[in-house]
């Protein structure tokens, strides 16, 4: 009988091409056309009910009933002359996925169509089953859903999607929006305080982001026949094979067809839902991609990011492929992650971290640059746990990833102005001095994006007029480190506003009061600064040297959610109180112990049922084959190498597998969730995992191709 394996090999060589058709040849005639987006509001609403909803959008303003009930009225409208039947509230649970449930518009009572204003903003979903972290058991069971019109409300295969926030009855967020939402408010008021120093004319600043998304792309017969796979989202076991990424011929080469097929359509169905797709390339390992779209607020890109997730994994059925978004897919090739391109940006149309030509704009540059590396510096350890999943643990901080050590690269040219300034710390500035010359200020080139070396090894670099946070997993929701990032941002340039001022009660110019803060920064946060190879060992020694953390777990990452430091950041800012924080803290322990132990289990299963049956059959062939040379006085010393050696691997891969499940079944009963996580971490993961791959990985190397039951590497990297 055929393996799986043989089966899906076989489907996959007659695999035929489907190419998408968009809906026009210009993408200005489709982009947006599944959003109820500006343009549409504008066509659908009444003028004063129109200017009310931006208003909401703009300032946050309430949404009033009679406001609601005409939007609703419209946007039904719009949706059933679209065929929609459904609508939803679609909101962001600490699952990590996205969550609706869809209702229809028709009424059986009225025999009618319906959709009210209050349905609009308000919905009350049966959600006892998602993570809340004991908050709704320690209040009330029930959670509420509320509108976000902040994000446009969009369809999505026959279904009317709204976008809302998820909070308990007494007001606690249950998901990641909410948080995200108040940390740019609170990023908001901190900035617009100091751009106040330098131009009186700004009145808010967002933060906006651009995510590259990094995934590899398999075919689906492939997939299915790695339990695995389907199971944890990861290969527990293959043999690296020949061909690994060691030429480094993928990274931008020419996209494979049925890839670039698939690429092409969901791009489509991704720019008709407004989300502004405009990068595609391969990745470095085989079989591994990206897709970027252009920056846009950090609420919407993130919403978008989330959306365009959920729209790959469904094209790529149609194309008979499966995206895979876990962080490390393949042991020995390069994992996954998001890059999260992030700046600060003004209502007067500046970017807080574009340098300029202007001597004047680049002290406001300067001082945006040096507040976000102070607050790296001062919070390393919660970007680090901001970051942190059972996932993200195989790419940072494993054997062959970059080590977790946060610190931040900003190349040469503003390396060179910084060191000046702190340098020159104790230059005089008499009146009449150019400030700026004498300072360096004046140096910084008016494009440093073009002369910026860009370090691929940075996990937050400065990239020419934005940081780009780069550890960031490639299944997180980006509101988790982006709430994070603004916080500290927000937290960091309050300080600063608050230390200037004291500095000019003291009698010095602004000018010089901001520069004497920004030197003493400069100073206090140099240790996060690093311009080498962050991959490299000698990198590893000297952060250590220089004091940085190097938290190499997910739940060592955790603990500092239980520091009074971050308790006191959460709260002083209003983005979470200590029962917001506790529980995530306790959710995402939970969500690791629940993702190693399913690796662990498919471990076990595959280890059991899989390759020790597998492995005995060739075993019997092997001694058979002994034996017959023996009986016909040939020499059989070569056969009887090889039984032994394939009977040590399945040993120690049976004892193993048997300590692995008696040590996870003690874990098992410890109530202390934090201990339980770390023991996970310890004494299952670090204490069998390799142990038993690396049994089963030698035993792939000597069991005949023919009958080994799991696809391989080769096949599930090369063949599509
Ligand atoms: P790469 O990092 O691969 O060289 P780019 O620098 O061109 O690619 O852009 C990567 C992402 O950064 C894109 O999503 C882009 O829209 C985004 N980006 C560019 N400028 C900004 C900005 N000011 N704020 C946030 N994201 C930005
Ligand atoms: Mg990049």
């Amino acid at each position: 009988m055929a393996t799986l394996r043989q089966e899906a090999l076989s489907l996959v060589q007659g695999r035929t091409r489907r190419s998408a058709t968009p809906p026009s040849n210009k993408i200005s005639d489709y982009f947006g056309v599944n959003t109820f987006n500006d343009a549409q509001m504008r066509q659908s609403l009444a003028p004063s009910v129109y200017k009310k909803v931006v208003e909401a959008i703009e300032k946050g303003t309430k949404i009033d009933t009679a406001t609601a009930e005409e939007v609703a009225s419209a946007v039904k409208t719009w949706a059933i002359s679209k065929g929609v039947t459904h609508y939803t509230h679609w909101f962001q649970p600490l699952t990590g996925s996205t969550a609706e449930k869809h209702d229809s518009f028709f009424d059986a009572l009225s025999g009618m169509e319906r959709f009210k204003g209050s349905t609009l903003v308000q919905q009350e979903p049966d959600a006892s089953s998602f993570p809340n972290g004991g908050i709704r058991s320690t209040f009330e069971a029930r959670g509420y859903t509320a509108w976000d019109p902040s994000s446009p409300i969009f369809i999505f295969e026959n279904t009317l999607c709204i976008p809302t926030i998820f909070v308990s009855y007494t007001g606690e967020a249950l998901d990641y929006k909410t948080p995200l939402l108040k940390s740019m408010d609170a990023v908001n008021a901190a900035a617009v305080k100091v751009c106040q120093l330098f131009d009186r004319n700004v009145k808010k600043v967002q933060p906006s982001l651009g995510v590259e998304q990094e995934y590899f792309v398999v075919d689906k017969a492939l997939f299915a026949a790695r339990p695995d796979l389907v199971m944890a989202g990861r290969t527990v076991y293959g043999h690296n094979p020949a061909r690994g990424q060691q030429l480094d011929d993928h990274y931008f080469g020419s996209i494979p067809t049925r890839v670039k097929d698939f690429m092409f359509e969901f791009e489509i169905e991704a720019l008709k839902l407004g989300i502004p797709v405009s990068t595609r390339h391969n990745e470095v390992a085989p079989g591994q991609f990206e897709v970027a779209p252009l920056f846009e607020e950090i609420n919407k890109a993130t919403d978008h990011n989330q959306l365009l997730m959920d729209v790959m994994e469904k094209v790529a059925e149609k194309h008979d492929l499966k995206v895979l978004l876990h962080e490390k897919p393949f042991a020995g090739l390069n994992g996954s992650g998001k890059h999260n391109n992030w700046s600060l940006i003004t209502d007067t149309g500046v970017n807080l971290f574009q340098p300029s030509s202007s001597a004047r704009e680049n002290l406001q540059f300067l001082t945006f640059l040096v507040a976000t590396v102070k607050a790296v510096h001062d919070n390393a350890d919660l970007l680090r746990a901001s970051i942190a999943s059972a996932g993200n643990d195989y790419r940072l901080g494993a054997n062959e990833a970059p080590p977790a050590i946060i610190s931040t690269f900003l190349g040469e040219t503003l390396t060179e102005v910084l060191d000046e300034l702190e340098k020159n710390g104790n230059i005089k500035i008499e009146k009449g001095d150019n400030m700026y010359m004498k300072l360096g200020i004046a140096k910084i080139p008016e494009i440093i994006l073009d002369n910026t070396d860009r370090n691929r090894t940075s996990p937050f670099a400065f990239t020419g007029n934005k940081f780009e946070f780069r550890a960031v997993g490639s299944q997180a929701n980006v509101a988790g480190p982006m709430t994070a990032l603004n916080v500290i941002v927000a937290d960091t340039l309050s300080q600063m506003s608050d230390d200037i001022e004291k500095e000019m009660s003291k009698g010095k110019d602004k000018k010089i009061a901001v520069v004497n803060v920004l030197r003493k920064y400069i100073t206090e946060s140099k240790a996060v600064r690093f311009e080498g190879d962050g991959y490299s060992e000698e990198w590893e020694k000297e952060a250590e040297k220089r004091g940085l953390s190097n938290l190499k777990s997910t739940p060592e990452a955790l603990d500092v959610y239980t520091t009074k430091k971050i308790k006191d950041l959460f709260t002083k800012h209003k983005v979470m109180n200590e029962v917001e924080l506790h529980a995530r803290h306790e959710i995402m322990l939970e969500n690791f112990i629940m993702k190693v132990q399913i690796e662990s289990r498919v471990m076990g299963d595959l280890g059991l049922n899989h390759i020790i049956p597998t492995a005995i059959l060739y075993q019997n062939k092997l001694i058979q084959n002994a034996k017959g040379m023996q009986s016909l006085g040939l020499d059989n010393s070569a056969a009887v190498e090889t039984i032994k050696e394939v009977s040590k691997h399945i040993e120690a891969l049976k004892t193993n597998i048997t300590s692995m499940i008696d040590t996870r079944r003690k874990l098992n009963t410890d109530e202390d969730i934090a201990r339980k996580a770390k023991g996970y971490q310890t004494l299952v993961k670090e204490g069998f995992f390799e142990k038993i791959r690396y049994a089963a990985d030698k035993l792939e190397l000597l069991v005949d191709d023919e009958s080994w039951p799991l696809v391989k590497y080769r096949e599930l990297l090369f063949i599509r």
